[in-house]
């Protein structure tokens, strides 16, 4: 509506002078009396979940090759997608930057979260179709990604626990980037979501997908890049790297969501690829999880229930978290 509206009226304050920062500090005290042991607790569970990471994987229970299976993720021949768009970095919050860095263990390190595919992607498949350079090949741009058989998408899924993650690390005291927060009408395309991590220079990086195998399969498992140096892609410097956050990443995934491993797919959880433009392209250490079978039934019951999803978002931040402070 356009019309012209009266401004409201002024109030006048009925405070002045000393009176003013009496109030001031009364409400400084208050809220700090708040945001103290909101931080506290905070960080003691962090170190309580780092600390238990910390034991799983001083052993870790896998060696570091392994066999790359089928590829049956719905993001396809095309693989998941690697993320861009307008990256929408999110700056710690206001009580985590009041309260200095002493309680955030992750202040100063910037994570890039990319949730994959977008809802917008299947209106716009000349858009997504076209074929972007990922180093070894040419792939399209994006997929349109997966959904259960309700039609409960990938991409409103990806999105949602990202944006949970997104608060617990902000809650921690990171810069978080995301390649794309529903804010454009498709993409980005993969090329462009490893892009925006690299021009962050994230610290590390996370994408998050669900697959969509045949029924039968369940269970999760994370994707590392293999060493690809072909064109503009180069990973030399983050399959090591790499390979300890999606260790973490497995580990605590498990634990913190009940999700078994994939039945159907990699190793005990894990599987390295280098079909992945979002993982080739990638400049910072980064790692992909299919957090589950969305064409399963039990798997996709999980990933439609709010609370479970907070499960996972809480894993991935924590694995992030241990990643960073290890
Ligand atoms: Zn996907």
């Amino acid at each position: 509506m356009t019309g012209r509206t009266t401004p409201p009226p002024v109030e006048p304050d009925p405070h002045s002078g000393r009176e003013r920062r009496a109030v001031r500090l009364r409400r400084a005290a208050k809220l700090t009396s708040v945001v103290l042991p909101v931080c506290l607790i905070g960080w003691l569970s962090w170190q309580a979940v780092a600390n238990s990471t910390r034991d799983v994987t001083s052993h870790p229970a896998v060696s570091p090759h392994y066999a790359e299976g089928d590829r049956v993720d719905a993001d396809g021949p095309s693989g998941a997608a690697s993320p861009e768009g307008s990256p929408s970095a999110g700056a710690p919050s206001p009580s985590a930057s009041a309260a200095g860095t002493a309680n955030l263990p992750l202040a100063g390190r910037t994570v890039l979260l990319d949730p994959g595919h977008n809802t917008g992607n299947a209106k716009h498949t000349a858009d997504i179709n076209r074929k972007v350079d990922i180093g070894n090949s040419r792939k399209e741009c994006d997929t349109t990604g997966t959904s259960t058989n309700v039609g409960y998408s990938e991409a409103e899924y990806t999105l949602d626990v990202v944006h949970r993650a997104r608060q617990i690390l902000q809650d921690r005291g990171a810069t978080v980037v995301l390649t794309q927060d529903g804010d454009r009408p498709w993409g980005p395309c993969i090329d462009e979501r490893a892009r925006i991590g690299n021009e962050a220079k994230a610290d590390a990086a996370v994408s998050i997908h669900a697959d969509g195998a045949p029924a039968s399969g369940s269970g999760f498992h994370v994707i590392m890049p293999a060493k690809v140096v072909a064109g503009p892609a180069d990973t030399s410097a983050i399959v090591d790297p790499s390979h300890r956050l999606g260790v973490l990443l497995r580990d605590t995934f498990k634990a913190g969501t009940g999700e078994p491993t994939s039945t159907y797919i990699g190793q005990q959880g894990l599987d390295t690829r280098s079909d992945l433009g979002g993982l080739n392209l990638s400049k910072v250490p980064k790692v992909f999880i299919e957090c589950g079978n969305m064409r399963n039934t039990g798997d996709a019951g999980r990933m439609s229930d709010p609370e479970w999803r907070q499960r996972a978002a809480q894993a991935v931040a924590d694995a992030l978290t241990s990643y960073l402070t290890g």
